[in-house]
């Protein structure tokens, strides 16, 4: 078919578990949206995906039901999250012309069966050839780090359900750590201030918009308060209250410092030679979690090594992962299925 050739469908997906990304050949990133399904309920048929199903979180009726299928950075609910990327990947080629090749990232602490999972999704939302990479190895090439050098580097990439930290050398991952705190685990710590402190429930969606907004790790020239809308728990009826940055500063305080311990653990696993390269290059942040405002002067503080915030974070696995599509044979030694 000649005139279907003309168009290249080859497609990289960062499946994350808070947004989706994806890249066209030849295109650049051509989707970016909210990891988030409405279904019906009863007919488990697809209502609404990406940003419309986001408006419509914590205000749906018994009838419908609004998930994230990927949870802790792994597909949570095959069967919705294979229909999300289906209706993305419809959304993109106007649906007449299924991706053929496919490059999609995972988490670098996913098992065998994870990794199965995610290729199963990708297979069944219409890939001919699915290939792997991890997401730190995606972050790092997405920012232009060369990955293929005999030197480390440190990526240290926070999405919604992981933080992977990663070592990287000669195109391979030379140790690394993952844990499953990151930004979900930032929101759910300011939902339960509220509800310890002020005996108020605040939905997903008003916690994630104080933490972008006010979240802090470090001191602020200047502390803030802000009104914060809720339910009241006691009384039951919609409550108004205020908050300051430094009581938000103080929910965030446990996981943040989860995060940093897991890059110190990281750094005390790194060979000698690779840790003098950090120390030299250091740190790069990446993911939505590094735009958490003081967080890379804190790691600077309890680790001495020098902290880079990536130019868009958000994005930095989504583009390398369409670098990889892009020059595969360049590429092939990052690839997890060779
Ligand atoms: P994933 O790869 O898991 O989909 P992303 O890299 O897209 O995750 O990052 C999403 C996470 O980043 C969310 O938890 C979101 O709340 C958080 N985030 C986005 N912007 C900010 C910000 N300005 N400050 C703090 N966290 C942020
Ligand atoms: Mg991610």
């Amino acid at each position: 078919m000649p005139f279907f050739g003309m168009f290249s469908n080859d497609i990289a997906i960062d499946l994350g578990t808070a947004n989706t990304l994806i890249y066209m050949k030849g295109k650049g990133i051509v989707l970016n949206e909210p990891s988030i399904v409405t279904y019906d309920v009863t007919s488990r048929k697809i209502v609404a995906i990406g940003e419309e199903a986001k408006k419509m979180m914590g205000r749906v009726h018994k009838e419908l039901n609004t998930i994230r299928p990927m949870r802790d950075g792994v597909i949570a609910d095959f069967e919705i999250a294979e229909g999300m990327l289906k209706e993305f990947i419809k959304k993109i080629t106007s649906g007449f012309m299924p991706a053929k090749r496919i490059v999609i990232c995972v988490p670098s602490g996913i098992t065998e069966v994870e990794k199965r999972a995610v290729r199963d999704t990708a297979e069944k939302a219409g890939a001919k050839e699915v290939f792997l990479i991890s997401e730190p190895m995606a972050a790092a090439i997405g920012i232009g780090l060369d990955v293929t050098a005999p030197y480390g580097n440190m990526i240290v990439d926070i999405g919604g359900g992981t933080t992977e930290i990663a070592v990287i050398a000669l195109s391979g991952i030379t140790n690394g750590v993952s844990i499953r705190v990151a930004g979900d685990e930032l929101t759910e710590s300011i939902i339960r201030f509220f509800r310890a402190n002020q005996n108020m429930l605040i939905g997903e969606t008003t916690a994630e918009n104080i933490k972008c907004q006010v979240g802090s790790v470090m001191p602020l020239e200047e502390e803030i308060i802000i009104e914060v809308k809720g339910r009241d728990l006691v009384a039951g009826v919609p409550k108004l209250t205020e908050v300051s940055s430094i009581e938000i500063r103080e929910a965030l305080n446990a996981p943040v410092q989860q995060m940093i311990d897991a890059v110190k653990v990281a750094l005390e696993k790194t060979a000698p030679e690779l840790s003098s390269d950090i120390l030299d290059r250091g740190i790069f942040l990446t993911g939505g979690g590094a735009l958490l405002q003081g967080l890379d002067e804190r790691i600077r503080v309890e680790t001495g090594v020098p902290v880079h915030i990536a130019e868009e974070p958000l994005s930095a696995v989504a583009r390398g992962t369409g670098k990889v599509l892009e020059e595969m044979s360049k590429y092939s030694k990052v690839l997890l299925n060779r």
